[in-house]
């Protein structure tokens, strides 16, 4: 039997495209303080899980909720288990954004909205690709999981919860990054230096903070100065409206009196690619670096500025090369300094290839950044390089189905960014974004492209009848 499997996802497209629009408007972003008994991750993460799987039960599939951690939606039987993985939390929207980041909007065949390419887009698509194998009641030997997720952009904790009651799923993919295949993910650890909270020079940091999350650039970052004088905050100022003009920023110096309140803006991005961004903390460093700041201060902004555009962790002295898996990257995500209270650091966090690991990368910042720091803090739990080879049977029948509805070659590729794919060892990530796409994921003015989004769920329908059938 052939299936035109376009001809599917086109007489769906209006539906598939209304599930997700009401999907977007929740705000499924992770609150600490407003954490629950029945809210593990805060009440956003959990009413996504919760629309998500209400699709499931109005489609008829058997649904379980894994109290409110995670989920499943699933079609079939049979001993082995595939598993889809995608999660319905989002990154903070943060500023600079065109439109509500919780309102969709359609603009140029894009959807706009936080989450729509990362992940509730590419979510939706593999979504349709099982529904429409049902609907068609297509004959399958395995029982197929979509494995719904609720805190895949802060602990995996959701993950953790659901494989301590659940069953682990014995392959399958991740739609949360690219096509045509990401079969190896980088290992990901955080290194956080600490400082002394102490001033002493003719400069005072009253405070310092920048960045929502280890896994973002920091976009903004800000910093209250006391100056020795009315002039010399003045001063302060000219010198960073020059600084601004001289460098990829913006921002502004508010003078009251001996203080200056600044304000930088550079630019986030996912922090696996910090090279994509323009990390705001490190541009505030290297300007207060030539001010008589002292102590604590003096030794945290010489930290932040030691590590300005290092983002293969070279001036850290942690940077690693693997010919298959590539670079080593560093994101410096958060920045924290409030003078006199205890625990002002900076988080580091990297993404390493094979022949690396955590104990050498501690081991050479303590050699760079030592003088500077009271302690290293190096992350207990993480997750170490992944790799699933090409002549794996699902990566093959991944890029075959790839190849076959796209006419392009399929090849292997290695991301820094760990997603969902590496929870299983024949684990890997396969789509939803297309060669030459347009990275917006964890920034501002997120979108997906319709066509993409149609054209994935083409691909997933297929892809998932060949791996279970
Ligand atoms: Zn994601």
């Amino acid at each position: 039997m052939t299936i035109n499997w376009q001809q599917e996802v086109e007489s769906r497209k209006d539906d598939l495209l209304n599930d997700l629009i009401e999907l977007l408007k929740v705000k499924s972003e992770r609150e600490d303080d407003k954490i629950t008994a029945d809210a593990p991750f805060g009440p956003g993460p959990r009413d996504a899980l919760l629309h998500m799987l209400a699709y499931g039960e109005r489609d008829g599939f058997i649904v379980k909720n894994v109290d409110n951690y995670a989920g499943h939606i699933e079609y079939g039987e049979g001993d082995e288990i595939l598993g889809i993985f995608g999660h319905m939390d989002v990154v903070p929207a943060g500023d600079g954004w065109d439109t509500d980041p919780y309102v969709p909007v359609i603009k140029d065949n894009k959807i706009y909205a936080r989450g729509s390419s990362d992940d509730k887009g590419p979510s939706m698509a593999a979504y349709y690709g099982l529904k429409i194998i049902k609907e068609l009641g297509l004959p399958v030997s395995k029982k197929i999981r979509f494995v719904v997720g609720s805190d895949e952009e802060s602990t995996w904790k959701d993950m953790d919860y659901y494989f301590e009651h659940e069953a682990m799923p014995d392959f399958g993919f991740a739609p949360d990054a690219e096509f045509p295949i990401i079969n190896g993910e980088k290992g990901n650890v955080s290194i956080a230096p600490y400082f002394e909270s102490t001033n002493g020079g003719t400069y005072e940091l009253i405070n310092f903070k920048a960045g929502l999350r280890p896994n973002m650039v920091p976009q903004d970052a800000i910093a209250t100065i006391v100056t020795p004088s009315n002039e010399a905050a003045n001063a302060l100022k000219t010198a960073f409206d020059a600084y601004v003009k001289e460098n990829p920023i913006s921002g502004t110096a508010d003078v009251d009196a001996a203080n200056v309140n600044i304000k930088l803006i550079g630019k986030s991005a996912h922090g696996a690619n910090p090279q994509s961004g323009i990390n705001a903390a490190t541009y505030l460093a290297v300007f207060l670096e030539d001010f008589d700041f002292a102590g604590g201060a003096k030794n945290f902004i010489a930290t932040a500025s030691h590590i300005h555009l290092d983002v293969y962790g070279e001036k850290l002295g942690a940077a690693h090369n693997d010919e298959k898996m590539g670079k080593l990257t560093m994101n410096a995500g958060l920045f924290e300094f409030i003078a006199g209270e205890e625990g002002a650091y900076i988080n580091f966090n990297f993404r390493y290839p094979q022949g690396t690991d955590k104990e050498t990368m501690a081991a050479a910042i303590e050699q760079s950044i030592g003088q500077y720091v009271t302690k290293l803090d190096v992350q207990e739990k993480h997750s170490g390089p992944h790799y699933v080879p090409m002549e794996d049977p699902l990566v093959s029948t991944l890029l075959a189905v790839y190849e076959e509805h796209t006419g392009e070659k399929g090849y292997e590729q290695i991301i820094g960014g760990g997603t969902y794919g590496r929870l299983l060892k024949r684990g890997v990530a396969f789509g939803a974004m297309f060669p030459g796409f347009t990275d917006t994921m964890h920034q501002a003015n997120e979108f997906m492209s319709l066509d993409d989004l149609f054209r994935a769920a083409v691909i997933y329908a297929d892809a998932i009848y060949r791996l279970a059938k």
